[in-house]
């Protein structure tokens, strides 16, 4: 195990200026009506060491996204990492409302991009209000694009009354965008290649941009100010022509990860 982190270990630092670069030229490659604006790259250290985390840190990493609140918990108060001060931390797992106490408590908490009923958002709400901070939890509004019953993530159609349970009882939580996972959980076993799983991916991403367009209209709201969370290891680069500002690479930048 430690042979395997510290071989793992040397490439994060050139693996994270590879992605940063692909990042930045995909953005160029973007049609006029697409912001200009450089995506915000979320390096995804689920199941890694804090080791790798700091080594990722050193080479400018700022934002990371972790998909269990145990482990975050863990990670997020290791001494090492509370020295890192402006680590940026990322919920981008399944969230049950009995855990937001314990999430809200999580140092340097940037964002918990997986929300996806109004019940998780009254309970996340009141958890980061007893907290008394500052600011209110910035969040993100999980869509389920592909609408399969086992995903979560709300329907497209609950998205715009979520959305607007937010902004309207809400305070202590700040709508930023909506989020995706495409192809996520796909069984391999079925022998499709992956560049078939990456088309299937953009399609759920595009309903993704509709559901935004569909939600700014019906509210009110500025296109520019609701982000879009899409994109991983496979298909960053096209999630980021569509428009994605925020994307979510684990495996490329960490290798690959050992069943948790
Ligand atoms: C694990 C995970 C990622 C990163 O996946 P990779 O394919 O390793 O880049 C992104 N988003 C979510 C929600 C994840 O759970």
């Amino acid at each position: 195990m430690k042979r395997f982190s510290s071989f793992t270990m040397d490439g994060i630092g050139a693996a994270v200026r590879t992605v940063i670069s692909r990042v930045k030229d995909a953005t160029a490659k973007r049609s006029n009506e697409l912001p200009s604006t450089v995506p915000r790259l979320v390096a995804v250290s689920k199941l890694k060491p804090s080791e790798c985390i700091i080594e990722a840190y050193q080479h400018g990493q700022r934002h990371f996204g972790e998909n269990y609140v145990q482990e975050l918990i863990e990670k997020s108060n290791d001494p090492k990492l509370l020295e890192l001060k402006d680590i940026k931390w990322h919920f981008i797992g399944h969230l049950q409302s009995n855990k937001c106490n314990n999430l809200a408590g999580v140092p340097n908490l940037f964002i918990v991009e997986t929300v996806d009923s109004v019940k998780l958002a009254n309970t996340l709400n009141s958890s980061w209000g007893k907290k008394n901070k500052p600011d209110p939890l910035n969040v993100m509004v999980q869509v389920n694009t592909s609408q399969e019953e086992n995903k979560s993530g709300c329907s497209r159609d609950q998205c715009i009354e979520l959305v607007k349970h937010i902004i309207s009882s809400c305070p202590h939580l700040k709508f930023s965008g909506l989020m995706t996972i495409g192809e996520f959980n796909h069984d391999w076993s079925q022998g499709e290649n992956p560049d078939f799983v990456c088309v299937l991916s953009l399609g759920f991403y595009k309903m993704l941009v509709q559901c935004r367009k569909v939600v700014c209209e019906s509210l009110g709201l500025n296109v520019e100010d609701v982000e879009l969370s899409m994109g991983m290891s496979n298909d960053f680069e096209e999630a980021i022509l569509m428009g994605s500002t925020n994307v979510r690479v684990g495996s490329t930048i960490f290798g690959a990860r050992q069943a948790k």
